[in-house]
């Protein structure tokens, strides 16, 4: 499948200034459970995916979802770069795998669960999982783009309750709780730049 070059190049874009205004708001997060680099680190990947634009445009869309996951996977870094590498590689290789007019419901599925693999993490554990798995749930109901993002903005504000168990946070044990989780901050924050980039510019 081909992608509009023009969709791709504008969903990398907003996700790039996104994550930029909110760089040090994700790394406030992180400072309060964990090392307090999270904001850099997703801006090092968004720059770096930004840069190769004009190639992933030109791509069929699985290529290019791919590559934009390894590009993550070497540049964010820390934890966050194998996982959210892992979640647009998988996505990439599960949107090659099915025809074209599969559920993109149950393409992402199968990447999410991917990253849960790779992290050892599960539902609950508060981690960018939290925000995923309600995103996937909103997506198989069919709920519309604003509701959707919608639920994964209330999903991340619902890690603060929860007691990390794995990460850096974890090792903070109860003290984690009352805390944001910036992991599901920042796939929250892309999750309605992305809601909203499509209602604007891709209503199907
Ligand atoms: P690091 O913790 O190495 O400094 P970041 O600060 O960039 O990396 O990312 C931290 C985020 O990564 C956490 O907020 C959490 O959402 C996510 N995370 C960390 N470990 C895991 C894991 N094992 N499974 C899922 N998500 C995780
Ligand atoms: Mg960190």
């Amino acid at each position: 499948m081909q992608a509009e070059p023009a969709l791709v190049s504008g969903l990398i874009e907003v996700c790039r200034a996104t994550i930029a205004a909110n760089s040090d708001h994700l790394c406030a997060l992180d400072r309060a459970i964990g090392d307090g680099d999270h904001g850099t680190n997703m801006q090092r990947g968004c720059e770096a995916v930004s840069a190769e634009r004009a190639e992933l445009s030109s791509l069929p869309l699985a290529d290019a979802v791919e590559k934009i996951g390894l590009t993550l996977v070497m540049n964010i870094g820390g934890a966050a770069g194998p996982l959210y590498g892992t979640l647009l590689m998988e996505l990439g290789r599960e949107l090659r795998k099915r025809d074209e007019g599969a559920e993109f419901s149950l393409v992402l599925k199968q990447a999410i669960d991917a990253v849960a693999k790779r992290g050892r993490s599960h539902a609950g554990d508060k981690t960018l999982l939290d925000v995923l798995y309600p995103v996937h749930a909103a997506l198989a109901e069919r709920s519309p783009l604003s509701d959707i993002a919608i639920r994964a903005e209330r999903s991340a504000d619902q890690t603060a309750a929860m007691k990390a168990m794995r990460g850096r946070a974890s090792y903070l044990g109860d003290r984690s709780i009352g805390h944001i989780d910036p992991g599901a901050s920042s796939c929250a924050l892309l999750t309605t730049a992305i809601c909203h980039y499509l209602g604007e510019n891709h209503s199907a």
